[in-house]
């Protein structure tokens, strides 16, 4: 089993203090049963660049890689990851990074749109159902440029936003279960078009939103539209959270007609069979 999205302490937004050295998440990993994970800290380049999120210590994290990697290299296959967040605000600064390092794998995430924090920190009862849509709309739209930059391997968690509405009780201006299809065809045809891999993220279903990112009825349109591959991460921030519901997830997965999972070495995709 793999687990390809998870943060260790130097990732930004864990608490100085809290957070898991790469040494425990892979202890974790190997006591779960995985046999693959990916260290996918934060960089949210455009927040760290104006100072609203801490800097990631990329060497610290790599250093801590190469050492772990060798001490548990009979039991566990480690990669070196990023999550880099609002890449395509700025695609210069992004691919510099990306040349600097020897990154396995790479997710692509959309936190915040351009001019408004990320939705996790956003006082949704603070916005009129008008604006909430506006902004909506403007996520999907920073997504399609994402995917048009595209130097990256997995669109992560895309109905992000969606999480927020729903512990706001304000879900229902998206209505997902019925509209999900028409909001992300062609973020999911572009996707498959481009050879991104959809990433199906479990934090949902263990933070009260009752499913992954994206639910059901859309990873089985992902399918439909000829889509193939798939990364399943826990997105866990904590070692207790590693590979929290990824054993049922990939199970569904199979029952939904998959049949690879995909793996990242040196940010080339392989498709392996379930
Ligand atoms: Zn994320
Ligand atoms: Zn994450």
């Amino acid at each position: 089993m793999y687990d390809y999205h998870m943060h260790s302490l130097y990732s930004g937004d864990i608490p100085k203090g809290k957070g898991n050295s790469v040494d425990e998440l892979c202890e974790t990993a190997i006591a779960r049963g995985f046999t693959e994970i990916a260290i996918t800290d934060h960089c949210d380049i455009d927040g760290i660049y104006y100072g609203a999120f801490p800097k990631l210590d990329i060497n610290g994290v790599y250093r801590d890689i190469l050492r772990v990697r060798e001490k548990y290299f009979d039991k566990l296959s480690l990669l070196f990851g990023i999550e880099i967040g609002q890449a395509s605000h700025m695609p210069l600064e992004t691919n510099l990074l990306l040349e600097r390092y020897p990154f396995d794998y790479v997710i692509g995430s959309v936190h915040s749109v351009r001019g408004i924090i990320d939705f996790a920190e956003l006082k949704i009862n603070e916005v009129t159902d008008a604006e909430l849509l506006l902004l909506w709309d403007k996520y999907i739209l920073e997504m399609k440029e994402l995917i048009h930059w595209g130097n990256f391997c997995t669109l992560a968690h895309i109905t992000y936003p969606f999480r927020y509405l729903k512990f706001a009780g304000r879900e229902k201006l998206l209505d997902l279960e019925n509209k999900g299809r028409e909001l992300f065809e062609e973020i999911l045809k572009a996707i498959i078009q481009k050879g991104i891999s959809l990433e199906v993220n479990t934090s949902g279903i263990r933070q009260g939103l009752g499913q992954t990112m994206p639910n059901d009825d859309l990873i089985r349109f992902y399918k439909e539209l000829g889509g193939e591959m798939i990364t399943i991460g826990s997105d866990a921030h904590y070692a207790r959270d590693l590979g929290v519901d990824i054993k049922e997830t990939r199970e569904k997965l199979k029952a939904f007609g998959f049949k690879y999972i995909t793996r990242y070495k040196n940010r080339k995709p392989f498709l392996e069979k379930m």
